[in-house]
């Protein structure tokens, strides 16, 4: 970790007090922990441990791989797959008692018979994945199509649950009731992180969120009910004194006005700190904003530190923290908080704080 320009500070007490949060806010039913990209940038293992540890008992990721790499750390959770099993995967889905998410006819057909466990996924509105409506309307012509499924769920994804005030989330909740109406009866899957917050009626047997757990706000607009996660601390490697008319980093896109000091960090969009970032973002140093300056490198990033006499080489700027969220950042670089996360590259050591 020396040698390491920056370090990833991870609060697993803080991402268990976001999933009760969250199911004290979900009382229809219990809430998974969705940990698909690499538990949303973090470390899927030891998020989901955690998690699990405080009772967590439904998991959710993207990929098979994703799956089998943390089953053994939460050994008697349901483990889910959202996006469906590939041909020839089954005997991985049955060893490792993962329960794939089955999204068309074709993955329903490869699964009947067998008595084994699986989520039923209804697209209704995303266009992505989940039985679309001319598969829908051969479903409910057969059901017995599903004979032979162990339906633990029937599920569906919001559109726009962060817009509260969209008609899309009315809409797509009335066809999910509709649909589910007309199939052999089972639980129901359906709000993500936001969704839980658009009233009892997105209620479910069983909530998926993610990105709420990792602290990104679920309530766009409003406070953040969520506690912060993540603390990307980059070391200052150099500080140097430039004249003014002085240029900083490739293309020389800054140019010091006034002669200024200069310190250069350790995190670039190798580490993935945003290269969108370049002369618009900033880092904290003691509780104060210091302007990130010229151009992200790929191990670099430079700020004005100017006003900042304490700012020496071995110190260390606040990338992401207290100061400054995840959804901040997202603004600035103009993406959301989701892809600031899952952004951050494993060569930025994670130390975990136990919950
Ligand atoms: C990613 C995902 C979730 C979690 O969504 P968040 O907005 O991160 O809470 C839930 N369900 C499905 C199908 C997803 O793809």
């Amino acid at each position: 970790m020396e040698a390491a320009g920056g370090v990833l500070h991870v609060d697993l007490g803080a991402i268990v007090a976001n999933w009760r949060l969250l199911v004290s806010r979900h009382p229809a039913g219990p809430v998974a922990g969705v940990v698909k990209g690499d538990g949303y940038g973090l470390g899927a293992g030891p998020v989901a441990r955690a998690l699990y540890d405080a009772g967590c008992r439904h998991f959710f990721v993207a990929l098979l791989d994703e799956a089998l790499a943390i089953r053994d750390r939460i050994p008697n959770a349901m483990l889910a797959v959202l996006g469906g099993p590939t041909p020839g995967s089954e005997p991985a889905y049955i060893a490792h008692r993962i329960v794939p998410v089955l999204g068309s006819l074709r993955e329903i057909e490869a699964w009947a018979g067998t008595d084994l466990p699986a989520i039923l996924h209804i697209d209704t509105g995303m266009s992505r994945l989940g039985l679309d409506a001319r598969e829908m309307a051969v479903l409910l012509q057969d059901p017995a199509r599903l004979s032979g499924i162990d339906v633990r769920y029937i599920m569906t994804h919001l559109v726009s649950a962060e817009a509260a005030n969209d008609p899309l989330n009315e809409h797509q909740r009335q066809r999910f009731a509709e649909a589910c109406a007309g199939l052999p009866p089972a639980p129901r899957s359906f709000a993500n992180s936001s969704g839980i917050f658009l009233g009892e009626k997105f209620g479910s047997d069983l909530a998926r969120p993610g990105a709420a757990l990792f602290g990104i706000n679920p309530t766009p607009g409003q406070p953040n009910p969520m506690r912060q996660v993540v603390r990307l601390m980059a070391r200052v490697l150099a500080v140097r004194d430039i004249p003014a008319g002085a240029s900083v980093g490739y293309n020389a896109t800054w140019r010091a006005t006034r002669p200024s000091r200069i310190a250069t960090a350790g995190v670039g969009y190798a580490d993935g700190w945003d290269r969108g970032l370049s002369g618009r973002g900033r880092a904290f140093f003691d509780g104060a904003p210091v302007p990130l300056v010229g151009r992200v490198s790929m191990d670099l990033t430079t700020f004005d530190v100017t006003d900042f006499p304490a700012v020496a080489p071995g110190g260390w700027l606040e990338f992401l923290g207290a100061h400054q969220s995840p959804d901040e950042v997202a603004a600035l670089a103009g993406t959301n908080g989701y892809e600031i996360l899952t952004s951050l590259a494993l060569r930025l050591p994670r130390v975990y704080e136990a919950a």
